[in-house]
């Protein structure tokens, strides 16, 4: 029987404030193990918690640009656990009335082939179910510090810190659709400046719900939760070991249970870490400390003001403005900076598909090999136009383009100094080409004599000794036709 695999995701974002949630202890990542820490937040009794008017705007803004219903009332709700790391013994978050719900992203996805390319790339349509607030819990460290084999250690610097929890329709029928959306939904967060995107630090986080059903019905099948998947590849590797595991249970006549599983990147598997709990597990109720969220009608239409060009409004426009594929413009607008360093680039340069491939090509790789990301790229992006510039007016060859590119990257001068001073302008000097010519083909009678009895491709050898004796900065086009002269001259 053939399967289909339904997956919905659950993703946490750390909201980019500078105090945490509820109370006004610092967010920074890193600080000394406890110290941002106060009554409010370590849930001492009688601490009252003080709604982050900051963190609700990046949280509209975060709903209204997924385009989400902003539901003017919103309830802040306590969700009861018992945690080490949660000393109030419950979180606050939003439970029957969200601020965000009904939302919906365009997102270009596409089918990953057996060697991982993707191919037949068009847009989708992914509905997000909500996008709620709610306050981060501590962190429980099992490792790295003395006595871990017996001792856990709890850190709660990040209790309090505010999150959103954006939880998408079970819309994915394929592990590369919910890694499409999980690309794009990183992307908005960060050209909106509400989340860092940081996977490796915890600032975005995502669980996943994975089941299976036999192709064509229309009845869900049983659900199990995935969690841990703390990047982009865990998130693939996990779904797809995951479907394939259902697979072969549903197959051999087995049933699936509701669990909630970890992915062990290192064995390559998920594993059992407990039953999978209910939402009336969690005794939600309306948080007594905290009045509705009001959100006025005014400053709501102010926020909707401040949202930036987003993501999948910049890809259409950069693919239509310059002509480009999509992949590469999925490439381009990774980031805000990226896109905005292209788009300078292309409109100083008026190549828009060299400056493309020039941004993709050299100057990633330079910028990898020096540890920077674009936002600190040392060569702004009007220098590389003018790169661009002398090669498309035939001032230099590409060939030597790519020598010029290096010292700009070391000396940071512009293109121009470099060519100066290292004297690689094209020479297109009939007299001293001609002067060259003569003596090469003075050099190497036996290819003249070749070419004179008809072989005539023996012009690509002549051609090849004038580029290797002006070290490449003859311009091509006038060594062949001084050579095509010179030959038949005879
Ligand atoms: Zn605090």
């Amino acid at each position: 029987m053939e399967f289909e695999p339904v997956i919905g995701l659950e993703v946490h974002a750390q909201l980019l404030t500078r105090s945490k949630l509820f109370c006004g202890c610092s967010t920074q990542f890193g600080s000394p193990s406890n110290s941002n820490t106060c009554p409010v937040c370590l849930g001492l009794p009688g601490a009252l918690p003080v709604l982050n008017r900051e963190a609700v705007a990046m949280a509209v803004k975060a709903a209204m640009a997924l385009g989400c219903r902003i539901n003017p009332v919103s309830i802040f709700a306590r969700k009861n656990y018992f945690y080490p790391d949660l000393p109030k013994g419950y979180q606050i978050s939003q439970f029957d009335r969200p601020l965000g719900e009904s939302g919906r992203v365009l997102v270009f996805s596409g089918d990953r082939t057996d060697s991982g390319k993707i191919v037949n790339r068009k847009e989708k349509a992914f509905g997000i179910t909500r996008l709620h607030m709610e306050d981060d819990a501590g962190k429980s460290i099992h490792e790295g510090l003395p006595e871990t084999d017996t001792k856990t250690y709890v850190n709660l610097n990040r209790t309090g810190v505010p999150l959103v929890e954006i939880v998408s329709e079970p819309d994915f029928r394929s592990s590369q659709e919910a890694y499409d959306y999980l690309t794009h939904l990183r992307k908005t967060l960060l050209y909106l400046g509400v989340c860092d995107g940081n996977m490796e630090e915890g600032s975005l986080r995502c669980d996943a719900n994975v089941s299976l059903r036999p192709k064509g019905a229309e009845k869900l099948g049983t659900k199990v939760e995935i969690k841990n998947l703390n990047s982009f590849r865990f998130l693939q590797r996990a779904l797809d070991y995951e479907i394939e595991r259902q697979a072969r249970v549903l197959s051999e006549g087995g049933q699936i249970t509701q669990e909630t599983r970890l992915w062990n990147e290192s064995e390559s598997c998920t594993f059992v870490m407990r039953s999978k709990e209910e939402a009336h597990d969690y005794r939600y109720f309306p948080e007594p400390d905290l009045l509705p969220l009001k959100l006025d009608s005014t400053w709501l239409a102010q926020m909707q003001k401040e949202l930036p060009e987003l993501p999948g409004s910049r890809i259409h426009r950069m693919m239509e403005e310059y002509d480009l594929p999509v992949d590469d413009v999925l490439l381009l607008t990774a980031t805000r900076s990226s896109a905005d360093y292209f788009e300078e680039c292309a409109k100083k340069s008026a190549n828009p598909r060299s400056s493309a491939n020039w941004i993709m090509g050299d100057l990633a790789y330079a910028l990898k090999n020096a540890g920077k990301d674009i936002e600190d790229c040392p060569i702004p992006p009007a220098n590389l136009a003018a790169l661009i510039r002398t090669i498309d007016s035939g001032e230099i060859s590409g060939k030597i383009a790519k020598t010029v590119f290096e010292e700009m990257c070391r000396t940071l001068e512009e293109p121009a100094a470099v060519i100066k001073r290292m004297g690689l302008a094209q020479v297109s000097d009939e007299t001293s080409l001609g002067a060259v010519i003569d003596n090469i083909l003075a050099a190497n009678p036996k290819q003249l004599a070749e070419f004179r009895s008809g072989k005539t491709r023996v012009l690509g050898f002549f051609v090849g000794q004038v580029m290797k004796e002006t070290k490449g900065q003859a311009n091509p086009q006038i060594v062949n036709d001084l050579l095509q002269k010179k030959l038949s001259e005879g």
